[in-house]
């Protein structure tokens, strides 16, 4: 079975049209109302959406915006975090996790990982907490949530501020409780790849304290009220109509393509177990407290075979992925912090060994058994042994 003379259908990373297509119809509809109703920004459809995420996340508001990456920046804002703040952050993360803080000339302050989890190691944030300290970022990293009692217990013993970045994590939970509502604010991503992806970039925030949310609404209009007088100087970050329109028939959804993802999930465990491959990679773990959503699913690949894996993988038409190749405190934009190599051991060697494999709803079956089956081929066949 294993030859490599078989050479299965292609394999993509992700397919967005798969999910999309189905509900085509139903986003026309959705798209043709708000062209008729004219009311681009501000339409009834964000505020409908922002309802949903507010109840599904169990927070009191929810505040729509342009982006994940606009969702953290505002955050800090509302906290007022400025130069010579320093905010802790999982160097292991997208690099909006950073930015956001460094755009408003404070420090992001990397901490190590839990290697089984990829998620901030409660211990390191702990020692990394100085008296310039302003707030922490948690990571719900792939879709399984950061240890958030730990961290909190933490958080609340320096009267620190915690914004989760829940931009993967869109369902997920820590304990019953969903993403978002742990920390002061919990931010979302609509961006096409997430669990509830749109049709191009959007955000949200969320969070239960009233005056909170009004500071965060107010910042994301250019601190305007009213109209023509601004009470803060803020940004222009709005979720439009049309986005939310088309989130609004995929939310709909959500559970479903959770649940589809989970069996994703439980499916390569059994695949990768019956063919003992999961005695060579490591499969990816998660904890009892988690409810897991697998925006992402992840092995790691040891004896330094990952980059090989990869390009036999994607010679045999499997796609995969390296969500990150380059950890942020080793990122040329963060030469002058003063990180080197080896100063965060568990994230250095989680990227230089994960692997990312297909885990959208709609994989089939077969799809998975020809990405185990390729990565088979690889360990069965001289593939494994001919690389360097
Ligand atoms: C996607 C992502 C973001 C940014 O979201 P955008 O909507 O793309 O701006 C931030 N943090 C993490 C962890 C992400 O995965």
């Amino acid at each position: 079975m294993s030859s490599e003379a078989k050479k299965s259908a292609p394999v993509p990373m992700l397919d967005v049209g798969r999910g999309n297509l189905p509900l085509k119809q139903e986003f026309l509809e959705a798209i043709e109302r708000v062209i008729d109703s004219g009311r681009f920004l501000h339409g009834p459809e964000v505020t409908e959406l922002e309802k949903t995420v507010a109840h599904l996340s169990q927070t009191s508001h929810a505040i729509g915006c342009a982006s994940g990456s606009d969702a953290l920046l505002l955050a800090l804002m509302a906290l007022d975090i400025e130069p010579g703040d320093e905010v802790i952050v999982p160097s292991f993360t997208f690099f909006a996790t950073a930015s956001a803080v460094s755009r408003l000339g404070a420090e992001p302050v990397f901490v190590d990982i839990d290697p089984m989890t990829y998620n901030m190691d409660p211990e390191c944030l702990q020692a990394s907490i100085t008296a310039r300290t302003k707030a922490i970022i948690p990571v719900h990293l792939f879709g399984q949530c950061a240890p958030m009692d730990r961290i909190n217990r933490i958080a609340q013993a320096h009267q620190l501020p915690v914004i989760e970045d829940a931009a993967q994590a869109i369902g997920a939970a820590w304990d019953d409780r969903p993403a978002g509502s742990w920390g002061s604010v919990g931010c979302l991503s609509f961006y096409p790849t997430k669990n509830l992806g749109g049709m191009g970039d959007g955000g949200m925030l969320v969070c239960n304290d009233d005056a909170f949310a009004s500071k965060l609404r107010l910042l994301a209009s250019h601190g305007m009220q009213p109209r023509y007088y601004h009470k803060l100087v803020g940004i222009n970050s709005r979720l439009d109509t049309m986005q939310a329109a088309v989130l609004a028939v995929k939310i709909k959804h959500l559970d479903s393509y959770t649940q589809a993802r989970c069996a994703h999930a439980a499916r390569y465990k059994e695949l990768f177990q019956a063919s003992q491959l999961h005695e060579i990679v490591e499969l990816p773990r998660k904890q009892p407290k988690a409810t897991h959503v697998w925006n992402q699913y992840g092995i790691r690949v040891p004896h330094g075979r990952r980059d090989a894996l990869k390009a036999h993988l994607q010679q045999q038409g499997i796609g995969c992925e390296v969500y990150y190749p380059v950890p942020l405190h080793m990122q040329e934009c963060f030469s002058d912090l003063g990180y080197s190599l080896g100063c965060l051991p568990n994230t250095e060697s989680a990227a230089r060994e994960i692997l990312h494999l297909p885990v959208y709803p709609e994989l089939t079956p077969a799809e998975q058994e020809s990405v185990v089956e390729a990565i088979e081929s690889f360990y069965m066949t001289g593939a494994y042994r001919r690389v360097a």
